[in-house]
């Protein structure tokens, strides 16, 4: 599944080649067809993301709201006035499909292929989506509802968000590695950005919430930030430090390394499952306290 830094990308690639413009909506395979009709002809005000949601801002206050899940993904495609155009989300996960013709052969969307949910034009391009797990048309007072259940996203500033996250970690005796896949305590991180905090925070994943203080969990928000928006940059997790790598250049400290050796200490990666997911970490590293 994408984790916060794809939605983020995702949301600035939207704005610079549909932000501020009249939009045409339909869907193809039917599915959202009353909400498309809804936002057909509008303009599209803004696109933001919270964690691992985006959400659409159109005029006449409807917002539509998007999760892509684990079988979610953006195409877009379209002249030269459409910049940035790629595929965005599942499960193209090495690199970016890049749809953009040369400038004089775009002769307008192609025909839907596969089942989209929706599809968004303008004259100059067009963008799909396919499989997403959530795609709903949001009144003011349902975005206010949506949002109100996610925790802070660190992606929205280093301080914003910092107080609610610590008393929402420090409320709770769950295990800290589950508490960081909890879109209710902290929006946008997924199993890779979980591992790898944990690691470089040398944090113990069974330690209960309410055990770790307040300066960890300050050090956890920061460092949650610092690697999210090094995402949003490089378009990918890389969460190990230059110096660090081996010459093999490991992108992470853990995630995908069971058996092999720590970075830092030399002990063994270990893998575990912890409520129903894989948990990557260095036993050397993350002592309990
Ligand atoms: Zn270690």
């Amino acid at each position: 599944m994408p984790e916060g830094h794809t939605i983020h990308r995702l949301a600035r690639q939207v704005n610079d080649v549909f932000g501020g413009q009249k939009i045409s909506a339909s869907s193809p395979q039917g599915r959202f067809a009353a909400g498309a009709e809804k936002i057909d002809g509008r303009i599209l005000e803004r696109a933001a993301a919270h964690g691992k949601q985006l959400f659409l801002s159109f005029e006449h206050e409807l917002t539509l709201r998007v999760h892509l899940g684990l079988y979610g993904a953006w195409d877009f495609g379209g002249d030269e006035n459409f910049r940035g155009a790629s595929s965005i989300g599942a499960p193209r996960r090495i690199g970016e499909r890049e749809l953009l013709g040369p400038a004089e052969s775009y002769a307008g969307p192609p025909t839907p292929q596969g089942a989209v949910r929706l599809r968004l034009t303008t004259e100059h391009g067009w963008a799909d989506l396919r499989g997403p797990s959530a795609c709903e048309l949001l009144t003011p007072e349902g975005l206010s509802a949506q949002l109100a259940k996610l925790g802070p996203d660190p992606l929205h500033g280093e301080n914003v968000g910092e107080a609610v996250f610590i008393g929402g970690v420090s409320a709770k005796r769950t295990p800290i590695a589950s508490l960081l896949m909890d879109q209710t305590v902290v929006a946008g991180i997924g199993n890779i950005y979980r591992a790898e905090l944990l690691f470089r925070n040398q944090i113990d994943p069974w330690t209960p919430g309410n055990k770790l203080d307040r300066l960890t969990l300050q050090k956890l928000w920061k460092d949650a930030g610092v690697l999210l928006r090094r995402g949003v940059q490089d378009g990918r997790i890389i969460t190990t430090e230059p110096a660090d790598r081996l010459s093999s250049g490991e992108l992470h400290y853990v995630y995908k390394r069971q058996g092999s050796q720590c970075l830092r200490c030399g002990t063994g990666v270990l893998l575990v499952e912890h409520a129903g997911r894989k948990l990557y970490y260095c036993p050397g590293c993350q002592q309990p306290q």
